[in-house]
């Protein structure tokens, strides 16, 4: 573990001093008293001057580098929390700078990841919306961090499990992905301590007992590396340790090994002045060493994505052993222990950042995060981003493209552009054609094939692997869900406000619509199509909203007469014109009859049926079990039978009566249901019980008893319905 200095002012000073011969160290000493002076009334859990936690984190970051504004809200990070002050009172005594830097910090405290998963999901989601503010507010914080998890001894057990839990699972991995690799060691090792301090203790016990073994086999190494470079004319630095706890303990984990099996707890660090030295240097290593196959990584012609760079590779040592070295420049091993933080360049008395690639990662993250309105789909989507390990692969002109560990060819294709992710049908690895599911590995040339019918499915949510794909593909269904959703929402209103003998269209022009708009909430009217198509609001509630429930009733009783006329009518009037009845229905014998089907009971294609004579208005066809038409004289009755021999089945009307719970929604996931059979709604009505019950009947054109048995039954598996008749 780091040693730790016990920093002061001086020591702060100093370091900024190192770095930045003409800092302002006026500023840095006003904050460093203004907040010894706000908390002074203040006291650590440790029993210590609160002041000792605000200067460990100034130190944290003057080590990093980092400029005065930093430093200066690292001071005064807990003060307007913990203290009366103001940000106006810091602003006006420093600066606008140092204000929103201590006001972006304080936000982020209030912060506790550790309740339940979705409120994890959304703090981390402000964390990356404050990250892509300014990065300088999550590199305070994670100094914050790194001085409370110092002194985490202090704290009860059960906070101390949380609070490292919290830093293992949100803290480190940001320090890693800016590519913080100091801070994200120290941190890992801290976090080890206290969630498995059994494990941590017995690894440091282990590590420490075998100390003077292994720095006599450190020592050996590294006197036979330089001598094999020297040979070489290679000038390097050479460094050997035992690996930090935490990868000790990850690889024991990994491995099923207990602490004596584990043979490679050392690396070797190989620093030189260029690239050119770096392969040389390589060349010399895998000359005298046998090279382990498969282990060597080329992170300098291809970096990482939080910019690391360095070549590793494992060979077998003098003793027989593995032995991981890393071969990188100054320059990487700065960028590799300080990651973003060493990409802050001083230019006109400010720090710029030199490499946008790390705040584009942030501001990515947070494009996706508009794409995507659940938290937790967030969450699983940026964890990818956090933890996987990294392929490299080319497009078909030698471009890199940098996908998670076992991407498929969608991923790359995203990739490219999501228009070609959208579209890809196929892909080629290599020029040898493969499927979508396909595994890319390092070096990999593929070459996306399209096809402009092509669309994304939920299936492809299973392929993919990169957080880039996956935000696209669930923005590009949720699009389509909800386009399919609003005209559904849209056309079950129109047809129940027909219904009510009422237009759309007019209500819309006479601002009624507009009204409920209001009352809904809602700023469009899409919007309210798209609620009612996914059964957020109640059809039934709207339609009260438009006639007072008095009226509707009248409208409902006077239209069900109306309808009886009316299809009374044109019952008859089909009939006497050779009617779909006429054609559907055979009369044994009887040539040119009128025929019509029973009001009553309403015979479904494929039914058994009975006709009866009805004088003056030929035969009415009867369900064969309808009550009404045993009642009927015998010497009426005539045998008939459906016509077999029709060119298209003839659909009948028929009502549907569904008894269910009164719940939002349910309207809309029956009409849903009823089309989804492939069956036409000619009409919809919902009236509720006092006892929180709905009723619906659904007036629908049916080709066969076999598809009004599907629809049925289909309605009755929906959750929340009770019963389902016919009527
Ligand atoms: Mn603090």
């Amino acid at each position: 573990m780091a040693k730790v200095v016990v920093a002061t002012l001086d020591t702060i000073c100093k370091s900024i001093q190192g770095y930045y011969p003409d800092a302002n160290l006026d500023l840095v000493k006003r904050a460093y008293e203004f907040a010894e002076r706000a908390h002074s009334a203040q006291k650590r859990a440790s029993g210590d001057a609160y002041i000792i936690h605000p200067t460990e984190v100034a130190q944290i970051l003057a080590d990093l580098r980092l400029d005065i504004s930093s430093i200066c809200a690292a001071f005064m990070h807990d003060t307007v929390e913990d203290t009366g002050v103001s940000l106006e009172e810091i602003e006006k005594l420093f600066n606008k700078d140092i204000a929103v830097l201590v006001d972006g910090v304080t936000k982020l405290n209030k912060m506790t990841f550790r309740t339940t998963e979705e409120k994890q999901a959304e703090n981390f989601r402000k964390m990356i919306i404050a990250m892509s503010k300014d990065i300088r507010v999550i590199l305070v914080k994670l100094a914050d961090r790194t001085s409370n998890m110092r002194s985490l001894q202090f704290l009860a057990p059960h906070k101390q499990k949380a609070i490292a839990q919290e830093t293992l699972d949100i803290y480190a991995p940001i320090a890693n992905r800016l590519g913080m690799s100091a801070v994200k060691i120290e941190l890992e090792d801290l976090c080890l301590r206290f969630l498995h301090p059994d494990v941590y203790y017995k690894i440091a016990e282990l590590v420490s007992k075998s100390k003077q073994d292994r720095e006599r086999h450190i020592e050996e190494i590294i006197h036979l590396i330089t001598d094999k470079l020297d040979e070489y004319d290679v000038k390097a630095q050479i460094l050997g340790r035992a690996k930090h706890f935490y990868s000790i303990y990850k690889k024991m984990e990994r491995r099923q090994l207990d602490y004596e099996e584990l043979h490679d707890v050392i690396a070797f660090r190989i620093v030189v002045d260029n690239i050119t030295e770096c392969y040389k240097a390589l060349g010399v290593i895998h000359a005298a060493f046998k090279p382990v196959p498969g282990r060597f990584k080329d992170y300098i012609a291809m970096p990482k994505a939080n910019h690391y760079q360095s070549l590793h590779t494992t060979v077998i040592g003098p003793t027989g052993e593995r032995t991981e070295i890393q071969i990188r420049t100054h320059d990487m091993h700065l960028v590799a222990e300080r990651g973003i933080a060493a990409h802050w360049k001083y230019k006109e008395g400010k720090f710029d950042s030199r490499s946008k690639d790390n705040v584009e990662w942030v501001s990515r993250l947070l494009e996706w995060q508009k794409d995507l309105s659940d938290p937790n789909e967030f969450l699983e989507t940026v964890k990818v981003d956090l933890f996987s390990e990294d392929v490299f692969v080319f497009t078909p002109r030698g471009e890199v493209k940098e996908l998670p560990y076992s991407a498929t060819p969608l991923d790359f294709a995203y990739a490219v552009h999501t228009d070609v992710g959208n579209r890809c049908v196929g892909a080629k690895v290599n020029g040898r054609i493969v499927s979508l599911k396909h595994r890319l590995k390092s070096g990999d040339t593929i070459e996306v094939i399209t096809s402009p019918t092509q669309t994304p499915s939920k299936d492809w949510l299973k392929v993919v692997k990169s957080s880039r794909a996956k935000a696209k593909i669930r923005a590009f269904i949720k699009t389509r869900e909800r386009d399919a959703a609003l005209g559904q929402g849209k056309d079950l209103l129109e047809k129940t406000l027909k219904n009510l003998e009422l237009s759309l269209t007019r209500l819309e022009k006479g601002g009624q619509i507009d009204a409920i708009l209001r009352d809904m909430g809602c700023k469009t009217t899409e919007e309210l199509y798209v609620g009612i198509g996914y059964g957020r609001f109640n059809l039934e509630q709207i339609v009260l909203k438009l006639i007072p429930r008095e009226e509707l009733e009248a409208k409902r009783a006077k239209l069900k007469i109306e309808e009886e006329e009316s299809f009374l009518k044109k019952t008859i009037k089909s009939a006497s014109k050779k009617s779909e009845a006429r054609n559907a229905i055979v009369v044994e014998g009887v040539d040119d009859i009128l025929v019509r089907f029973a009001r009553c009971c309403s015979p479904v294609s494929g039914e058994s049926i009975i006709g009866f004579i009805t004088r003056g208005r030929g035969v009415t066809v009867h369900q064969a079990n309808c009550p009404r038409a045993l009642d009927t004289d015998t010497e009426r009755r005539i045998e008939v039978r459906w016509n077999t021999n029709l060119a298209a089945p003839v659909k009948r009307a028929v009502r549907i009566r569904v008894l269910s719970q009164d719940e939002t929604g349910l309207l809309a996931l029956m009409s849903q249901t009823i089309t989804g059979c492939g069956v036409n709604i000619a009409s919809a009505n919902i009236r509720t019980t006092k006892d929180k019950k709905a009723i619906a009947v659904f007036e629908v054109e049916v080709q066969s008893m076999e598809q009004l048995n599907r629809v049925m039954s289909a309605l009755e598996s929906k959750k929340g319905v009770i019963a389902v008749e016919r009527s």
